[in-house]
């Protein structure tokens, strides 16, 4: 465990480490094969599926981050949610959040559907739905928080003492805030989860995904389920996620501060008709997250007043905020879950999880917030304009 903070561990792994030349920054390797000194005696490194020195110091800063035992990362979220999943059977139960990521969903879903598992979706904000499924000895619970894309929050702390008391894990998707933010493991989960594609690598130019366990056995059986199917990520794009997060640390706290600002202008503004933000005092997670994260984020979601006109013309609109899928780069982006990150869900788990037709997802990037929010102004007021 590291007594440095979250922003010296980011901007420290590796630096000034290369025995070769002295190189400040670390230098990249790419090769796939490295050299066995003799005949029968195994290199720290020998294939890049299974070790690459690049992805390794990627792992310890995730790790140290994170405040865990190992980590093994990934060629995407996906793959480090699936590496888990190597870790349970077919008799085994998971409990997942009903409103989690729709591509999560759909994974669970999917292999649950072949028997790789069974599966159960409940809304955990709900005390009783909670405990029923707990009852039922899970081998892993799955927690979301804040969850994709309606930033509902649960107690980490709580779920883990819950699921402990049954004999299960608890695994968090720390993806919506980051280590800066939020350390589950602190809070008692067993694994945490990210798709570095998004605030950690920050700059939206490569794919990828972390698994961070607290304890070193499971740290290790994750590592050998990763060599084993295949899962871990290139050197290229852990040396690009090295580089992005050693800036972690202060373009979260501006996500956060333009965050602010737009949720501000957000609500005054009468086409509006719902906020999804847990810095709100009256959104139902507000206390939780106060305790358990170190800040709220940038990302918030709204409903838009009106029909599927109105929405379409909003998003025609908007200059600064670039209709894409995807989170936490430097730039603002606006996705409609229904139609893009979230459209795997049938309609029905969709209204289940509380997705509704005009409600829209914003990843506020780091341009100054006065354009950001002119920018949301002028397309709230086109919207007016045709009405
Ligand atoms: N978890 C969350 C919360 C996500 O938003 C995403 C992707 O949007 C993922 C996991 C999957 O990550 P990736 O796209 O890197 O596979």
């Amino acid at each position: 465990m590291s007594d440095k903070k979250s922003a010296t561990i980011a901007v420290r792994t590796g630096i000034t480490t290369d025995s070769q030349h002295n190189a400040v920054v670390p230098p990249i390797y790419l090769s796939t094969n490295y050299e066995f000194p003799e005949f029968g005696e195994v290199p720290t490194y020998d294939y890049a599926r299974g070790g690459n020195p690049t992805r390794n110091l990627l792992e310890t800063a995730l790790t140290e981050l994170e405040n865990g035992a190992g980590a093994v990362v990934t060629n995407c979220g996906m793959s480090a949610i699936n590496l888990l999943l190597s870790l349970v059977g077919p008799d085994d139960l998971i409990v997942a959040p009903h409103d989690c990521y729709g591509g999560t969903y759909r994974l669970f879903d999917s292999r649950a559907r072949k028997g790789a598992f069974k599966i159960e979706f409940v809304d955990q904000s709900d005390e009783a739905a909670l405990a029923s499924a707990l009852a039922k000895n899970p081998k892993l619970v799955w927690i979301e928080t804040p969850s994709n894309p309606l930033l509902r929050v649960v107690d980490i702390e709580a779920i883990s003492q819950q699921a402990h008391a049954v004999g299960a894990w608890v695994g968090v998707d720390n993806t919506f805030l980051s280590p800066v933010l939020q350390k589950p493991l602190n809070l008692g989960a067993d694994f945490v989860v990210h798709s570095t594609t998004k605030f950690i690598n920050g700059h939206s130019d490569t794919v990828g995904g972390v698994v961070v366990a607290k304890e070193q056995a499971l740290a290790d059986e994750l590592k050998w389920w990763g060599n084993c199917i295949g899962a871990t990520g290139n050197a290229f794009d852990s040396y690009m996620t090295l580089r992005g997060l050693r800036t972690l640390s202060a373009r979260m706290r501006q996500h956060e501060e333009n965050s602010a600002e737009v949720l501000a202008f957000l609500q005054t503004e009468p086409l509006v008709r719902v906020i999804y933000h847990p810095a709100l005092p009256d959104h139902p997670g507000h206390d939780i997250a106060k305790k358990q994260q170190k800040g709220f984020g940038g990302m918030l979601s709204f409903e838009l007043e009106g029909d599927e006109n109105a929405l379409k013309q909003f998003l025609k609109a908007l200059e600064l905020f670039s209709l894409a899928e995807s989170l936490g780069g430097v730039e603002s982006l606006v996705t409609h879950p229904g139609s893009m990150t979230h459209r795997a869900m049938s309609d029905e788990a969709q209204a289940e999880a509380g997705i509704a037709a005009t409600l829209l997802r914003l990843s506020i990037g780091l341009e100054d917030h006065t354009d950001l929010v002119a920018d949301l102004k002028q397309a709230f007021d086109k919207v007016r304009e045709n009405q």
